[in-house]
Formats: C-alpha cells, structure tokens, sequence
C-alpha cells in the first residue's frame, strides 16, 4: 500500500475530533420542550453544526430543589429520544465508537452526570446502571457538596468515604471523573489518587483569573500529570478581563504554559444560563477561537488536541485503565 492510502486505511486518522466537553443543552430541552434540531439555544443541532463541534458531552444536571436521580433519568431519556428521532446524532459509550460516528459526518453524544448528588439515594448502584445506559462522565460535586465530595461553592472539603468507593467504581467501570465545581481539596484528592486520568470539564485558571470555580497552577499541574484535560469556559464571569475570545485565549495560553498543550481542550459550558464572552455567543462561533489560537502561534498539532484529541487521549486512557481493572477486554 502506498504511504498515503496506508494513513487513510488507519482507524483514528481520518476523523477531525472538535469536543466540547460540556453542554447543558439537555436541561434546555427539558424546560423548553424543545428538539435538539430546534431553534434559540447556544448548541443545538444547528449551532454544533455550524461551529464544527461533532463530540458534543451532554449534561445531567439535577437543579438543587428537584428528585435528584428523577430528575437525571428524565433527562437520560430526552437525550436517548433525540438519539433514536435524529440520524445526525449518535450516543457514543467509547472513544472508538465516537470515531465511527464522527467519521460517518454525525455528531457523537457523551453523557455526563453534573454531581454526583445525582447518585445521592443509590451510589456505586446507581452509577453502574447510569454507565449501562451510556453514562461516561461524572462529575463529583455541583454547587454543593454532596456525601461523596466538597464543593467550590460552599467551601466544601476532600472526597468521603463514600466518594471514594464511587471514584474505584467510576476507575472500574471506565467512567471518566470530572472535578469542575469541586473544591480544591476534592480536586487534588481525585486528580492525586485516580488511576485513570480526571478531567475538569468545564474550568478556568486562577493565573488569569482568580475565582473560586477556576484551577489553581497545582491542580493544573496535578491534571496535566496523570493524563488528564481542562475544558476551558466561555461564561464572561470565569473568563474575566475584556470577556472577549482574546480573554478565552488567554486561558488557553495559560494552561499551556503551566500543564502543556496536552492538557487543554475546551468545555464551553453553552446553555448552562453563562454570559458567554463577545465573539462566541453560541457554538456557531467556535472558528474564531481557534483562529485566536493559529495567530498566537499555536501549532497545528497543538490546535488539533485542544479541540479534541487530547480528550480522545485521556478518554481512552479511562478505557485503558476500566479494562485493566477488570481483568480483561471491555465487556
Ligand atoms: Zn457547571
């Protein structure tokens, strides 16, 4: 075979990855009633498309005042329906199966749960029955601490007990752990102990701008080390500064320097009721991010894995290690 057709004969290769590690589109659809293909949302079908976003991480989020686990299964189902009515979306539950369907031209739906208050009555129980639905995200806490891990948002403290039977069980079953909205300490514990990488999905740095849900150098640091990614948020009150792509960039800059590029990607945080800084309004306008990127230098490989191959990397480091602890091939 000649060299080139060799390339294009090899998995992975043909796929351009753009992830966006965190959308609340789901709890959009919910209170609107409306359809992933439908209009006035900042990353439904239409904005995805546009802005060439074809991993879209679709969030469970159950607001503080709801049935928690209830609440995560209604949105479980909006996501599973979308699924079944659009050929344009496709729930992936592993990196080689988000590959196919971004190289068929779909978009690929990585469910994610928004704190593990979500697994409050049920636990190890019930993340194991949201993994068999397709769950591949978790994230520990929301604005509350909750019985497995602190929180950011109220001063919260380190992972519990009970976290940390839930992070083993998220190891195990190649669950990736998100620590966006955890507390410095819940950061460090999980990022320090998890045999497979941890994410934080949606998070800023501190170096740019200070702010209780940004990273400190250390959990950067801590992140970069075992494999791991940050997803950088376009909400004008985490970015700071001007509230401009310029700004955004500047975190991106930052996580570079500090992490390297292997740890940046992006997690936009689009339908979560954010500002969304001037220039990326919604997930049509993602060109001008990379762009911002291409004219300060940054390489093309360092582009390719800030918009989803150092994701794709860490998630099937996740894979790895889930199979390795089972003691065998994915079952
Ligand atoms: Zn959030």
């Amino acid at each position: 075979m000649q060299p080139l057709l060799l390339l294009l004969a090899t998995p992975g290769l043909g796929a351009d990855v753009q992830a966006d590690l965190h959308l609340d589109t789901p709890t959009q659809l919910y209170r609107r009633k409306a359809l992933l293909d439908g209009d006035g949302m900042e990353a439904a079908l239409p904005q995805l498309r546009e802005g060439g976003t074809n991993l879209a991480v679709e969030v469970l989020w159950p607001p503080r005042d709801a049935d928690w686990e209830a609440h995560a299964a209604k949105l479980f189902d909006i996501i599973e329906a979308e699924d079944r009515r659009l050929d344009a979306v496709t729930l992936a539950r592993s990196p080689g199966e988000a590959r196919s369907v971004i190289e068929n031209g779909g978009v690929a739906l990585v469910v994610s749960l928004e704190g593990a208050h979500g697994l409050d009555k049920t636990g190890v129980d019930g993340l194991r029955r949201l993994h068999a639905r397709g769950l591949r995200m978790l994230g520990l806490t929301w604005s509350f601490s909750n019985r497995f891990a602190g929180s950011s948002g109220d001063g919260g403290g380190g992972i519990t007990g009970d976290g940390w039977a839930l992070l083993a069980e998220a190891n195990r079953l190649g669950v990736v752990v998100d620590v966006s909205h955890a507390s410095d300490r819940a950061t460090m514990d999980a990022c320090g102990w998890s045999h497979a990488p941890v994410v934080a999905s949606h998070s800023n740095t501190d170096g740019r701008r200070e702010h209780a849900r940004n990273l400190s150098d250390e959990a950067i640091r801590c992140i970069a080390r075992g494999g791991g990614v940050i997803g950088v948020n376009v909400h004008g009150d985490f970015v700071g500064g001007p509230r401009d792509v310029a700004a955004v960039a500047d975190h991106f800059d930052y996580l570079r320097r500090v992490g390297g590029a292997g740890v940046v990607a992006l997690g936009s945080d689009y339908d979560g009721l954010i500002k969304p800084v001037a220039g990326l309004e919604h997930a049509g306008k993602l060109a001008a991010l990379w762009a911002e990127l291409r004219r300060r230098g940054w390489t093309d490989a360092e582009i390719a894995g800030a918009r989803g191959e150092n994701f794709m990397r860490a998630w099937t480091q996740v894979e790895r290690v889930s199979q390795a602890l089972r003691g065998g091939p994915i079952d």
